[in-house]
């Protein structure tokens, strides 16, 4: 039988990719959206991969989320936390609801997703958890106090959880993408992107494909001695270690 693999985000931008990637290397995937009802159901059809709409920053929405995918699909055996948004503003404009939405769904979701699965996980001796950070959690980026702090946040939850869970088989590391085109890239205005595209060494956008390969990566058997670490996939924006 073939793993169960849940992608938060799963539907659009990378997290399609991720489950594209996923299901090509013979995981059952369950692909998690908040609300974009059109978009997921354009996914299922294209893709054939199962949808599942809830809030995971929302840890009794999560909570139930997960019950539901484990009782059609099986445990969850990889664990994705893609799911995220941007709400910017600097600090001297933002507002506290600003700050929240992009902690509860950035940072919390860290908690609520992982929380529910990491106990079976355990028991079966087996788990593969991959969080997605970002450039920005890395470094630090101006007018987005809010999404670097939660963003630095994922970096040390999974280097936490890594040490608490290496003795039972799982694995926990982060990816940290640079510039990806995806709608949250696409929101950005035209003049500051032509500014990012010109620091990108490589000089071009990323693209969801090469995080989901370094994705499939790390959910594989291969990388069974990696854990706690952080991969960054950026096109040499940012040189961290
Ligand atoms: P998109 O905006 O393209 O897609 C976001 C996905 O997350 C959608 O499927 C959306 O669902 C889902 N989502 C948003 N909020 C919630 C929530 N509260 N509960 C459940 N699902 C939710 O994002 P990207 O693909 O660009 O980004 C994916 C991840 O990569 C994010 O964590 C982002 O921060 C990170 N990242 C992205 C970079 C980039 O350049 N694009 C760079 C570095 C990191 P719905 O469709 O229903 O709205």
């Amino acid at each position: 039988m073939s793993k169960v693999a849940l992608v938060t985000g799963g539907t659009r931008g990378i997290g399609a990719a991720i489950s594209k990637g996923l299901k090509e290397a013979g995981y059952t995937v369950a692909a998690n959206f908040a609300g974009n009802v059109e978009k997921a159901e354009a996914f299922k059809a294209e893709t054939g991969i199962e949808v599942f709409k809830f809030d995971v920053g929302d840890h009794e929405a999560a909570e139930a989320g997960i019950a539901e995918i484990e009782k059609k699909l099986g445990p969850v055996e990889v664990l994705v936390n893609n799911a995220g948004i941007t709400r910017d503003a600097t600090l001297h404009k933002m507002t506290w609801e600003q700050w929240k939405e992009v902690v509860d769904t950035n940072l919390s979701s860290m908690f609520c997703m992982t929380r529910p699965v990491i106990n079976g996980m355990r028991e079966r001796g087996f788990g593969r958890i991959i969080n997605i950070s970002s450039i920005n959690g890395q470094k630090g980026q101006m007018g987005q106090a809010n999404y670097s702090a939660a963003k630095a946040g994922v970096i040390g939850f999974t280097k936490a959880i890594a040490q608490e869970n290496a003795r039972k088989g799982i694995t926990v590391n982060a990816i940290c993408p640079g510039y990806i085109d995806t709608d949250m890239v696409a929101a950005v205005p035209e003049k500051v992107l032509e500014g990012i595209i010109a620091q990108i060494p490589v000089g071009r956008l990323g693209k969801a494909e090469e995080i989901a390969a370094v994705v499939a990566f790390l959910a594989s058997d291969a990388a069974a001695f990696m854990t706690g670490s952080v991969l960054t996939a950026n096109g040499g924006q940012y040189i961290a270690n």
